[in-house]
């Protein structure tokens, strides 16, 4: 991967598309594969907001039956298919457990006639490429079973279960990643940590953008017919800065977290609902378990945006309210939230609304040039990325035509039997770890031969750093080839060793020590990476 400034500036595009989270980087795919000329700009790092705040599910969304989003639903699962077929390494089956109990509102028969419906609507879940990838229709279990499958559950009042399928993305942030790569590939140009400051307007149109560049500390200037503005929770502050008339667009954001524990519950993501009606899960993740998520408004600008100790404590609370659980601020050993932009029709009771993606056309903001997107759910965004092209086709009066993102693998996800390709890991690097050999080739897809080239190369590289196989190699790799300049996005984008934590002090300082040299810190900027990435890492004080 290059910054697009490493390859030469060019100023004239045929669409600029601000944010590289998973709308920016699906539109940017689409577009560029297309052969458009593309240039996308990210202010922070690809895929470190929203899309990096995932409950990491790629979902047709069960709980959207009971608004009657049939639409939504089934755009849902077809592209959860589409996404195990293009994405293999990263998208994966996982069985869900929904309990039923005595009371009406998690009442067997109301639960057995949604779960005839999910399986209506994804009549396709068998015809994946891969054939470990088809999911199973859903089944009802026995009070007894549920008790011996997953000893989380509540037991008072249980009336059994219902089990079906959906699928968990393992690394969200890379596979948001391969998106960005693949645009590259089709030839687009990407940087990350270039903020778009402002907008070129002529003939009361928008005809491009100023960016500074963050990391040269330079500024430039991009034309192009068409901006997209993908911005997610800044898409109203990114609106405001193009529009110089007295207009003013709001939106409102919710926040959601997740908290990071000790395995609790066995295979299982078991979903629950709180008193309020809101549903939480408890699923395995990294052989540590996953909780989220949460739902309540949220004020501030986007970018103060963090984690409180107020909304941690008051997630656990609902864990030990609806699960057989005893859980502990301090047995919590990592969380991470983001926003959700609400569209105006939203601001009250901002869970039971839709997860529906927004396009909109600026012109009749008397923003002609400018297309503003609001991604809905990460799960769709390929899909909605058809239907930003679409408009971008009418736009620019071309003839639109037939998707190629449907069928094509991802960059770096060229599988077409994901357990056959592991097993082949196992025969060539029998001098690596069996953990190793299972997190790099399902993490890195096809890429990670070169991660086990970098650490045969010299053996410093293969020395482990997290507990579940991921070795030195990695840090190099995201910085050499993955345009990684921070210590943040090493530890939580480009590899995992953060996502479950603090490591410990011996991986830490490897790590850190081992990208201090790859980057050529200083010790005033090193320390000052580290107190960033300690920030996050650190359990919120308040
Ligand atoms: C708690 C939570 C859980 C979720 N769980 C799921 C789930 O399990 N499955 C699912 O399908 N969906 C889920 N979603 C929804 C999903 O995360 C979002 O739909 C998706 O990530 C939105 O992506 P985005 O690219 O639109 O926004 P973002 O990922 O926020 O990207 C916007 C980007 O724009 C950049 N930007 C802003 N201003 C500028 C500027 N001036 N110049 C350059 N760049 C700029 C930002 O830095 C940011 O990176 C969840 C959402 C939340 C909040």
């Amino acid at each position: 991967m290059e910054r697009y400034v490493d390859k030469g500036i060019k100023k004239y595009y045929d669409v600029i598309i601000i944010g590289g989270g998973i709308s920016g980087a699906s539109v940017a795919y689409e577009a560029a594969s297309q052969g458009l000329k593309v240039a996308l700009f990210e202010k922070g790092d690809f895929g470190a907001a929203t899309s990096a705040a995932t409950t990491k599910l790629i979902h047709g969304g069960l709980r959207y039956l009971k608004n009657l989003e049939f639409g939504l639903v089934r755009e849902s699962l077809m592209e959860r298919r589409i996404l195990e077929n293009i994405a293999p390494n990263f998208v994966y089956p996982l069985p869900f457990m929904v309990p039923t109990y005595k009371n009406f509102k998690n009442n067997k028969q109301i639960l057995l006639t949604g779960m005839l419906l999910y399986d209506v609507l994804s009549f396709d879940k068998g015809f994946t490429k891969d054939k470990s990838k088809k999911l199973p229709h859903f089944k009802m279990l026995s009070k007894e079973k549920v008790k011996t499958a997953e000893e989380c559950v509540k037991v008072k009042g249980l009336t059994g279960a219902s089990v079906y399928y959906d699928c968990q993305s393992i690394f969200p942030e890379r596979l948001t990643l391969a998106f960005i790569k693949s645009a590259i590939k089709y030839g687009a140009d990407v940087a990350n940590y270039s903020k778009v400051t402002s907008f070129i307007h002529e003939n009361n149109m928008i005809k491009g953008v100023n960016v500074k560049d963050l990391i040269l500390e330079k500024e430039y200037e991009i034309k192009a017919p068409l901006t997209i503005n993908c911005a997610g929770p800044w898409v109203d502050i990114v609106l405001n800065s193009a529009d110089i008339s007295d207009n003013k667009h709001i939106i409102q954001r919710s926040e959601g977290i997740h908290i990071i524990t000790k395995k609790l519950c066995n295979k299982h993501s078991v979903t629950v609902m709180t008193k309020s009606g809101r549903h939480i899960m408890l699923m395995p993740w990294r052989n540590y378990s996953l909780i989220g998520t949460t739902d309540k408004e949220y004020n501030g600008n986007p970018d103060n945006y963090k984690v409180t100790k107020e909304s941690v404590l008051e997630l656990i609370d609902d864990v030990n309210e609806n699960y057989n659980v005893k859980l502990k601020y301090e047995d919590v050993i990592f969380t991470y939230g983001g926003l959700r932009p609400l569209v105006d029709d939203q601001t009250e009771g901002s869970y039971e609304t839709s997860r529906k993606y927004e396009i909109f056309d600026n012109a009749k903001d008397k923003l002609d040039g400018l297309i503003t997107v609001e991604g809905g759910k990460y799960t769709t965004s390929r899909q909605l990325a058809i239907n930003v092209q679409k408009l971008i086709d009418k736009k620019l009066h071309r003839k639109n035509k037939r998707t190629i993102t449907r069928n094509e693998f991802l960059a770096g996800s060229e599988i077409p039997d994901i357990e056959k390709f592991i097993d082949e890991l196992h025969v060539e690097y029998k001098d690596f770890s069996s953990q190793s050999i299972e997190y790099l080739g399902r993490n890195y897809g096809t890429e990670c031969h070169k991660i086990f080239e970098l650490a045969r190369k010299n053996k410093k590289l293969n020395e482990l750093v997290s507990a579940d196989g991921e070795i030195l190699a990695e840090v190099e790799y995201a910085v050499k080839n993955e345009m990684a300049f921070t210590l943040s996005d090493i530890l939580f984008r480009r590899t995992g060793i953060g996502t479950l934590g603090y490591p410990g002090k011996e991986i830490f300082d490897k790590v850190v020590n081992y990208a201090s040299e790859l980057l050529n810190w200083d010790d005033n900027r090193k320390n000052r990476e580290i107190e960033i990435v300690m920030q996050i890492l650190e359990l919120p004080k308040e």
